[in-house]
């Protein structure tokens, strides 16, 4: 079972100004094997809420609740969330300078199973991952993240998708800044991930053409914070063809 559930979620950001309302209450559930866009204009808290979900220190939840199979979140630490079967690939991924890749990869693997991997089987695992999102062998030995490009970047984070296999993925702009090769390369990652039984899926983009590869069941139109729109897959060709201009007008 996987049901990720999001209710009347409220989350501020502390700026110079003080604490700004970012989040005006977002209610969304992921069940089982569902996989669910995320589509809105720039600035309208799409990786806050991510983030939100993943615990980043730097936003707080004033209001609403977010669960996993009926526990808790919000009260998780970010190593908890993770144990739990929470995964966040984030749309502007962080240097790790000195920390290659494969111990990277050991160590959340380490974090998440409780206990070190099977050396043979995970080197293989290991192996098998980086050559399917097509990065060759000596990429486990580079600095997580360092002179990346931003292909290798996403591609990197689809490995930690495919070798740490959560129970729900939070996926940021995982299709800015590839090229065609690349964005389907990522896509097929996804969907392998989302292919697997009772893997939830909530893909945060803002432009439809990654949806192309990856189809959607359900998709949610984001503005000022909140879900303005929800609907099918026709719903991004409807964006694709209208932009966000009507819903960012009727938010204001
Ligand atoms: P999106 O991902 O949809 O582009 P964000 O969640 O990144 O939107 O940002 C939403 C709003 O919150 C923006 O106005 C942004 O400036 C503001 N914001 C987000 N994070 C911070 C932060 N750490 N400090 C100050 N403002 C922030
Ligand atoms: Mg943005
Ligand atoms: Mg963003």
């Amino acid at each position: 079972m996987s049901t990720l559930e999001i209710k009347d979620l409220h989350v501020t950001v502390d700026t110079e100004d003080g604490a700004k309302e970012i989040l005006k209450g977002v209610t969304l559930t992921i069940k089982d094997g569902e996989t669910h866009a995320i589509m809105g204009p720039n600035g309208s808290g799409k990786s806050t809420l991510a983030y939100s979900i993943a615990g980043h220190p730097k936003y707080t939840v004033t209001g609403g609740t977010v669960t996993l199979d009926g526990e808790d979140v919000l009260a998780m630490s970010v190593d908890e969330r993770a144990r739990a079967g929470l995964f966040l690939a984030m749309q502007y991924p962080v240097e790790v300078p000195g920390v290659s890749v494969a111990n990277f990869l050991r160590t959340a693997k380490t974090a998440i199973d409780g206990e070190a991997p099977k050396l043979r089987t995970w080197v293989k695992d290991v192996n098998g991952a980086l050559e399917r999102l097509d990065l060759d062998s000596t990429f486990s030995q580079r600095s997580v993240n360092e002179g990346f490009s931003g292909g290798e970047k996403k591609r990197h984070e689809i490995a930690q998708l495919e070798l740490l296999n959560p129970k729900v993925a939070v996926l940021d702009e995982t299709d800015s800044g590839l090229d065609i090769d690349a964005l389907k390369i990522v896509s097929e990652g996804v969907n392998r991930f989302r292919g697997q039984e009772g893997k939830g899926v909530l893909l945060i983009t803002h432009y439809t053409r990654i949806l192309r590869y990856i189809t959607p069941d359900y998709v949610h139109v984001f503005v000022n914070g909140r879900i303005a729109e929800q609907g099918g897959p026709e719903l991004a060709e409807q964006l694709e063809a209208e932009g966000y201009d009507k819903y960012v007008k009727a938010a204001v």
